[in-house]
Formats: C-alpha cells, structure tokens, sequence
C-alpha cells in the first residue's frame, strides 16, 4: 500500500510493515497490524542475535500504543519464538517495542516524560493507564538507560543519604555526585548492605578515586565508608545540620504553642467572668492565633521572608523570649556554613557554647550532637561543600518521593528518581 510510509510516521515505528489498518467506530478503537521488516525478523528479544525459529509461540497479540487523535489505538502482530544460541527460547524481537513490554516504544517514552514533568492524575488521565502500568513503564525504560550509560564513572565527591517512603517504614538509600548536583544511585533499604551494594557496584578502583563523602551521621554509613574509601574524606552534609536545628525549633514551637492552647483554654471556661488575661496586649487565644501561622515565617530563611512573615518574628521577638532564642539559635548555626573556613571554626565553637547553656532542652540536646559531628562539619565548610546544592537535590528526591507514594514496588521508585534527577530525563517520542 502506496501510503503506508505515513501510517509508519503516524505511528512512529520504523523497520515496520504495516498490513493492514481497521477501524471499529463503535468501540472507538483502531487496530494496526504489522510486521518486523525482513532485515529484523528472527532475532532473539533479549540480545538481538539472528537465531533460527522454534515455534509461533501463542499467536498474534497486542502491544498499546499513542492514541491516534481521539482514538485508542493498538499494533497487531504474530510473536514467533526462536531459538537463541545464548538465551535459549525466546520470543522474537520486535522493533516498534521493549522486550516483554505491553505497550510500544512510543507509548513508553510519553509515559516516562509525562512521569518526570506532571503529576500522576495527568500522566495516568490522559495516557488512560494505571499508576502501577506507569511504574512498569518506567522501570523498563530506566533498566534500557543503565544498560548502555555508566552513572558511577568520575566520581570523586559523593553525598549519601536515606529518604524514607511508605509512610516512613521503608528507605531508600541514595547517593549524590557533589560535582554536577546529579543522583548518581538509589537502592532499597537503609543498612550497611544496602551501601555495600553501591560500593561493589563502583568496584574497587574507583572507590579508590572517591576523596570526600558527605553523610548524616548514622555510624554505620561512616564504617561501611571507612571500609570501601579508606582515605576519602567524611565530612557532615551540611543539609542534614541545618535540618537538625529546623527540627530542634520545630518542637520548642510546639511547645510553646501547647503552653498558650491550654492557657486559651483555661481562659475560654471562665467565661462569663473577667478574662485571665486581662490587661495582657496579647491575650492567650490571640497569641495562639499567631504562633500557629508562624511555622514558615520560623523555617524560612530571612532572606526570603515576606513583610507578613517579618512581621510575625517581630511580635515573636517581642512576646516570646524562649521561642525567639531557640530561632536565633538555629539562624546562627545556618549561618557558620556560610562562613570562611578559620571564622567557620571559632563561630561554631562559640555556637556549642551558648547553645549548651541556652536552658532550651531541645537546643542543649541538638549543641550535643553538633558537638559530636564538630570535626566532620568543618571538613565539610573546609571543603567548600555548597549546602544549597545539597539541599535542593535532597529535596526534590523527597519530593518525587512523595509523589510516588503509589508504588508498590520499590525499582519504580527508584527508576522514577533516577530518571527525574540522574540526567537522563527522558525525551518525547519524535523529538530530539
Ligand atoms: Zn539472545
């Protein structure tokens, strides 16, 4: 058929015959039916070696593809197996799709680009497939670009952390390369084996180009480090510090904020008589008003607060002496990581000092732990380590963490994080 170059370019296969085109108005469906082109046929599917034939396997059947305009669309075709002199018997290969896949080559990249850019309602509506087929997509089309990419080569300067998923009962543990700000490996768990794993995978020569790790500060990351890296620097991710005083003030606020609910509360049953309060320019159920809206105002960083969020540390600073030294506190420490390396050091001591005389339990616990990571925070300010960078990649891994909540199985996960954040994002079928 003289127009069957189009019907390839409509559907964007090459190396296809196209037999034959039928459309059934009814159900609104079009079904192509194809063939390999001659130079394709009797290849095995996993290696793509000519091999013999074996059989006609079970017949003819489907793979989805993009839908044509409004219409769902499906290629037809006979799935002979041969015989592959590595792989035994297989089914033949196919050139419009993944070995083993349901759906074309085409459907696949489209899914895996909207999987990367939109959320989940608009990938899984307008591809008309569910999340879980949205998970197989992606984990085959990740296990093509490790297959012919090597993530692991030149390496010298890598962060390492867990993220936790599934509700937080189960961890990932993902590895960043400081030089390009790139995830460079993600895997299931959150133990010495689960690292062993990306260190066998590196293999010994180039743990042995790996100068600087940065990590939390769970002890058995620094071992299993220690073991694989010998001489590699391992320095505190200053992301993970920073963390720690949000979290510290995070519960001095929530404290504060229980102290001032049971006092409004206090306050509310006496109605009818004169308030507690009375006289106090604040009374109780205002001030809650306020610190409940404060959260943003007490995590962001100055620099990026609004008029309303300054305004509302202002009134914090003036009404609330614990929750304005526990936030000063944390801005301090934020602040050392900005520092010069030999000003770094004596503002950090002088930090340790006065937090652990601040009489804030939370911030006395949190000079503990800074104190114990000391030498490994300032590696990491001697090193240059940019915590923006860091902190941006952590948080968009949690990010598409979140989104991917739906995942049962954990490679989509990490096919999805890889794919978003490894530099390999997928392209749209047809472009380039
Ligand atoms: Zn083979």
């Amino acid at each position: 058929m003289h127009d069957s170059s189009l019907w390839r370019a409509l559907i964007g296969v090459e190396n296809t015959v196209i037999e034959g085109v039928e459309y059934d108005a009814e159900a609104r469906t079009l079904v192509v039916s194809v063939r390999p082109a001659a130079q394709r046929r009797r290849r095995c599917g996993r290696c793509r070696a000519r091999s013999p034939g074996y059989d006609s396997g079970r017949g003819r059947r489907q793979w989805r593809t993009l839908d044509l305009g409004t219409i769902r669309t499906w290629l037809e075709a006979d799935a002979p197996r041969v015989k592959c002199p590595t792989h035994g018997v297989v089914v033949a290969h196919v050139p419009w799709a993944r070995h083993g896949a349901g759906s074309t080559r085409v459907f696949d990249e489209q899914v895996a680009w909207l999987a990367t850019e939109t959320s989940k309602h608009a990938v899984t509506e307008l591809m008309r497939v569910a999340w879980r087929t949205v998970g197989a997509v992606i984990t085959r089309v990740w296990a093509e670009v490790t297959a012919s990419t090597d993530m692991l080569g030149g390496l010298t300067k890598i962060g390492i952390d867990e993220v936790s998923y599934r509700r937080g009962r189960l961890f990932l543990m993902v590895v960043i390369d400081h030089d390009t700000g790139r995830l460079v490996w993600a895997g299931e768990g959150q133990s010495k084996a689960t690292l062993q794993g990306f260190f066998d995978e590196l293999g010994p020569e180039r743990c042995a180009q790996i100068g600087y790790v940065s990590a939390d500060s769970a002890g058995y990351i620094a071992d299993v480090v220690a073991k694989n890296c010998p001489t590699a620097v391992q320095a505190a991710d200053p992301f993970h510090v920073v963390k720690w005083a949000n979290d510290a003030l995070g519960e001095v606020r929530l404290d504060v904020w229980r102290e001032t609910r049971r006092a409004a509360r206090a306050n509310s049953q006496g109605r009818g008589r004169a308030p507690l309060d009375v006289g106090d320019p604040f009374p109780a159920h205002q001030r809650l008003k306020i610190l409940t809206r404060s959260r943003y105002a007490l995590w962001k960083n100055p620099e990026n607060l609004t008029e309303n969020q300054r305004a509302k540390l202002d009134w914090i600073a003036a009404t609330d002496d614990r929750l304005w030294r526990a936030y000063q506190l944390k801005e301090a420490l934020r602040v050392v990581f900005k520092l010069p390396h030999d000003e770094a050091t004596e503002a950090l001591d002088a930090w340790i000092r006065s937090a652990s005389h601040c009489q804030i339990p939370q911030f006395v616990n949190l000079a503990r732990m800074v104190k114990a990571q000391r030498r490994p925070i300032l590696l990491a300010i001697e090193h240059g380590l940019s915590n923006g960078r860091t902190e941006s990649v952590n948080l968009k891994v949690r990010l598409r963490t979140r989104m991917a909540f739906g995942f049962k199985d954990p490679d989509a996960l990490i096919a999805i994080l890889m794919l978003s954040l490894g530099g390999h994002r997928p392209t749209l079928p047809g472009r380039t």
